[in-house]
């Protein structure tokens, strides 16, 4: 086996993302392995949400407990990956000039790890330092006393931006549009808890694991639209003292119905307006998307921070950001003077990473060409005219709706498990076939399209990437989707074609 990572460090996510504030919005217990007994024991997490800096210790760890860094070659760039017929093998090149040839070619590349910096005007012409948040300086920035701007208000930002404010001599948020966020209420792990927990894992682990996102929103089986309004207000309230993401689990058809949605939006922007004391700067901060449609964020202090003086909000939804110029960018005519610019501007989600690697297939398929009108794939895991390769936590699984660190086990697994079926009967390739795929990729939409979720302008759907075609492309319904991998897998890979 050979690993290819364009980083100088191990970690993924966890290593690029250093930005001030990164942390998980999963509990830490419950976003970690649970492929070893042992290594469940023995880690210790500190925080209820751990922080980058954690995940990214706990991520070398398993790294030396393992031995895996033998395999593992840094720094180095997969460039193209090319299937030749007659031999049967994948021929992999990196920009370190490697050539190397596989039988098999399984693409770890993540779902949110292809940068995406808008093309604003006069970027280039910017003389102040500048940052993409998913590629922060390790040795960090020092912005003390610096005017700082900050591009972009998802869950980036949403984590980096009171710390930036605490950071910087004044801060400005060029917010486009505005986005749920519930207070994390993280504390300190109590050691009781993490004892308890570590005395019967598999229990604790349960509800991340069935829960219809594999995660734990504490959903609960009540259908919101029978409740009435006290009902419903109750139920908002006690979700957000305890913290998390939990209000989006309030109810059953919260993500299904929208007067139900609705009720959850106006309650959380109730609490904004309750927290920000500008009436003005309030209303700028107010979601009018379907709660969950956009991923909303678990938040320390994100609205609070709009009441320091020295942090001001411009909004940028009617007048966009006509420039960039030597010393900042200009809005709306004004010019916004600025030492440093962070873009906390997302990703091209889902398939950036691949579509940025030149894959072909058979007969000289590429995949960008494949994917011109949107990603196709059967399970997320195979794709038509591309033998023996594997996508972990590709485009139609559950993978960014869900526990991120299970769905790669279950991928890691089921891949696995494959790989040993098919040497064990002298099999060869394997290639996921056009009707399967076709019937797949019609599923992940039926599905979607029964929820709120394809009804705003989210990475979801591609839709922060102009010109991307506007397709839904996670899986919703982790559980089902489990049920159905190893079904595929019972039978004999069903879906797949299997050839000597
Ligand atoms: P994001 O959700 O895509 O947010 C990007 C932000 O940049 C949005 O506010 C977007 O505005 C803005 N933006 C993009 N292009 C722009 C332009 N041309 N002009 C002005 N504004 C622009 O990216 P992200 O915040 O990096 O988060 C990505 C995902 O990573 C999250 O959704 C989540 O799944 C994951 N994540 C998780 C955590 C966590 O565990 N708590 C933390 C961070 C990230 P629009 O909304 O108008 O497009």
């Amino acid at each position: 086996m050979q690993v290819y990572e364009a980083g100088t460090g191990i970690g993924g996510t966890w290593f690029w993302n250093r930005y001030p504030g990164a942390r998980c919005d999963v509990e830490s217990l419950a976003y970690s392995y649970e492929f070893s007994k042992d290594l469940e024991q023995e880690w210790n997490w500190t925080e209820r949400y751990a922080s980058q800096p954690e995940i990214l210790k706990y991520a070398n760890h398993v790294a030396d407990r393992f031995d895996l860094r033998r395999d593992i070659a840094l720094e180095t760039r997969v460039e193209s990956a090319v299937y030749d017929e007659a031999s049967g093998r994948w021929t992999v090149r990196t920009d370190r000039g490697d050539e190397v040839t596989a039988q098999y070619c399984i693409m770890a590349t993540g779902c949110l790890s292809a940068r995406n910096t808008p093309d604003f005007p006069g970027i280039d012409r910017y003389r102040g330092q500048h940052f993409h948040t998913g590629d922060w300086p390790e040795e960090g920035v020092d912005l003390a006393g610096k005017r700082v701007g900050i591009i972009g208000t998802g869950s980036t930002a949403i984590q980096a931006i009171p710390i930036l404010a605490e950071e910087s001599g004044h801060l400005f948020v060029f917010q486009r549009t505005p986005n749920f966020s519930m207070p994390a209420r993280n504390t300190p792990m109590d050691p009781e808890y993490q004892a308890r927990v570590k005395a019967n894992y598999p229990a604790f682990r349960k509800p991340f694991i069935s829960g219809m996102f594999g995660l734990d929103f504490n959903p609960n089986d009540r259908i919101g639209a029978t409740a009435t309004d006290a009902e419903r207000r109750a139920e908002f309230e006690a979700r957000w003292a305890a913290g998390g993401l939990g209000v989006v689990g309030a109810f059953a058809d919260l993500f299904v119905n929208p007067e139900v949605n609705e009720a959850a939006a106006d309650f959380i922007r109730g609490q904004i307006c309750e927290t920000v004391a500008d009436p003005e700067v309030a209303e700028l901060l107010l979601p009018d998307t379907p709660v969950g449609c956009k991923r909303p964020c678990a938040d320390t202090d994100y609205f609070e921070t709009y009441n320091r003086e020295n942090v001001t909000l411009v909004d940028i939804r009617k007048s966009p950001i006509e420039e960039l110029t030597e010393g900042g960018l200009r809005v709306n005519g004004c010019e916004y003077d600025l030492d440093a610019i962070v873009f906390a501007t997302g990703f091209d989600a889902m398939t950036g990473a691949l579509l940025r690697i030149d894959i072909r297939g058979r007969e000289g398929r590429t995949l960008q060409g494949k994917w011109a009108e949107g990603p196709k794939t059967f399970l997320g895991l195979g794709v038509e005219s591309f033998p023996n390769l594997f996508t972990i936590t590709g485009p139609g699984s559950p993978s960014v709706l869900a526990n991120m660190i299970p769905a790669i086990e279950q991928h890691v697994n089921w891949i696995a498990d494959c790989i040993t079926y098919m040497s064990g009967r002298g099999l060869a390739r394997i290639e996921a076939t056009e009707e399967a795929e076709t019937a797949w990729v019609a599923h992940v939409n039926e599905i979607a399209h029964r929820t709120i979720y394809p009804t705003c302008n989210s990475w979801y759907v591609g839709a922060n990437i102009p010109g991307k075609p506007r397709i839904f492309t996670p899986y919703l319904g982790f559980p089902r989707y489990v049920k159905r991998c190893d079904e595929v897998a019972a039978s004999g890979y069903e879906g797949f074609r299997l050839e000597p």
